[in-house]
């Protein structure tokens, strides 16, 4: 038995004391591994989640539940003309053709199958998003749960385990190291440490990588993503990248490890999250001398970049009561209300003011902005959304640019396996979500498609559940 850091290679499984034995091993109990195991599970598998935390959740619970499906029953009621071929050509468009184009055809196919699965099957309700549209999608095709919170998502999927008596969790239980065969690579297993029992070695008949990607490793974030290095990140603490080297050193094509997403909105020094739907509702940032400095409507992921090149990396969100009444209810706007982030004035003279902005610099900025709302004029930023010309009371968020997550990783095929350097699938080995190449393009955060990343979560783990569990039975 040979150990390397993160890979135990053996000759062949005999060689190992086992101390648990399962069907399928799903590392990560966020949303791609919930869905993977209770994919696998319902297809009568025994599967084993281990969760390197003490609670299950992970990104997804800190998301706001917006998962995107193409041809849903709910868009059909709501009367939205919308088909695969569309979701497809949307994603392909914002990521500049950087995913392939087969495999994101086929999770749009299984977009919609989803959304019902999770109700029809799970219990899980989302409805379709239909306020506002996000940039970059032609319908809208957004789905979320009521409360638009990730962490009701994670508990109603929580829920969903646990009425399979075949699925089992542990917390506190990080995978440490895969096991592998070192003739040909197929994992065979993982090295789990958990809590109280110490080092477990855990066979598995297939192992399901869902421990997202690196965007809390800032040694990777240098490496892949060097302008994000230094950010503020908004992530879950956990996603440290291990999965995506276990794969590395067994062989797999890492793909788009330089891409991401980041947001433009995050209050500062809060470090709560101001909706993007205020920009989408009629809201715009000026920078600290008072200018707007971009189309604010151009994409939130990109949109940080511009913001962190601004004086101190911040601006300031201006919107108005209309907007307000119609975000208020969500949580992370309720959010920042508690952590006082948002500040309210009667005039834009008086917002200057109260955030230090150089008065008569705003008065103008807004006073152009206005016309172009008022579609007086054409905007010199190019922006063409804006709802309405804002009216007072109005209110100013500081906000700086913040990286979310990585959408770099585990090149996988349409069954969610993952491929070596040449293409041929690693035996035994899954992986979704963040852990897998997403569908974001090549590099920097320009490729991500609003809900790109629960797509590839709970769409991936599908698969990969459904795949795996069909794999051990065959067997
Ligand atoms: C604030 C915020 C809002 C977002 N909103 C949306 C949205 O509305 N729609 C959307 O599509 N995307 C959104 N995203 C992105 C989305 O949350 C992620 O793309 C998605 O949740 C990834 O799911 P996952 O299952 O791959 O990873 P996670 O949900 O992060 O789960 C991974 C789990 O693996 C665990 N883990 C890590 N390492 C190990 C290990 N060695 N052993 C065992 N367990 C391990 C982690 O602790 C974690 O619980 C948002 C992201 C953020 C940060």
């Amino acid at each position: 038995m040979a150990k390397s850091q993160r890979i135990i290679f053996v000759d062949s499984p005999e060689e190992v004391n086992w101390d648990i034995e399962v069907e399928i091993l799903v590392v990560g109990a966020g949303g791609c591994g919930l869905v993977a195991a209770l994919a696998a599970a319902q297809r009568g598998a025994a599967v084993l989640i281990v969760e390197k935390e003490k609670e299950a959740g992970g990104n997804t619970s800190l998301s706001q539940a917006m998962v995107p499906a193409a041809g849903t029953r709910m868009q059909q009621a709501a009367g939205t003309k919308d088909s695969v071929r569309l979701m497809t050509a949307d994603i392909l468009k914002k990521n500049k053709n950087g995913s392939d184009p087969e495999l994101t055809a086929r999770i749009a196919a299984e977009s919609a199958p989803l959304i019902e699965w999770l109700k029809d099957s799970m219990g899980i309700q989302l409805e379709l998003v239909s306020d506002f549209l996000y940039p970059g999608h032609s319908v809208h095709r957004i789905h979320a749960n009521r409360s638009r919170k990730g962490k009701n998502l994670v508990n109603n999927l929580l829920d969903a385990v646990s009425r399979f008596e075949n699925i089992d969790i542990a917390y506190n239980a990080p995978a440490v190291r895969l096991v592998a065969r070192k003739s040909d690579s197929a994992v065979l297993g993982a090295e789990i440490q958990i809590e109280g029992t110490g080092t477990n070695l855990a066979r598995a008949g297939k192992v399901i990588l869902a421990l997202n990607g690196f965007g809390a490793n800032r040694d990777m974030l240098k490496e892949h993503i060097p302008e994000m290095s230094s950010a503020y990140y908004f992530g879950h603490e956990g996603n440290t990248g291990e999965g995506i080297l276990w794969g590395k050193d067994l062989g797999a094509q890492l793909q788009c490890m330089g891409a991401y997403q980041s947001h433009g909105s995050v209050a500062h020094p809060h470090g709560t999250l101001l909706t993007w739907a205020v920009i989408s509702l009629g809201g715009y940032q000026v920078n600290l001398l008072g200018r707007r400095f971009v189309n604010e409507f151009h994409g939130y992921s990109e949109h940080a970049l511009d913001v962190l090149a601004q004086k101190e990396g911040v601006a300031v969100e201006i919107f108005d009561e209309r907007i307000y009444r119609q975000v208020r209810d969500y949580e992370d706007i309720q959010q920042c209300d508690r952590m006082g982030a948002i500040k309210k004035f009667d005039s834009i003279a008086a917002l200057a003011r109260g955030f230090n902005l150089p008065v008569e610099a705003l008065q103008e900025t807004h006073r152009q902005y206005q016309l172009a709302a008022a579609g007086d004029q054409t905007d010199r930023f190019g922006r063409k959304e804006f709802g309405r010309p804002l009216e007072p009371p109005l209110y100013g968020v500081k906000v700086t640019g913040a990286l979310f997550h990585t959408q770099g990783g585990l090149k996988v095929d349409a069954n969610a396996r993952v491929l070596d350097q040449n293409n041929r699938p690693i035996p035994n080995l899954y992986a979704g979500g963040g852990t897998a190449a997403g569908f974001s393009g090549k590099s920097g955060p320009s490729g991500y498609l609003s809900a790109n990343g629960l797509m590839a979560a709970l769409i991936l783990g599908k698969i990969a559940g459904e795949q795996a569990a069909a794999a051990v039975q065959t067997h």
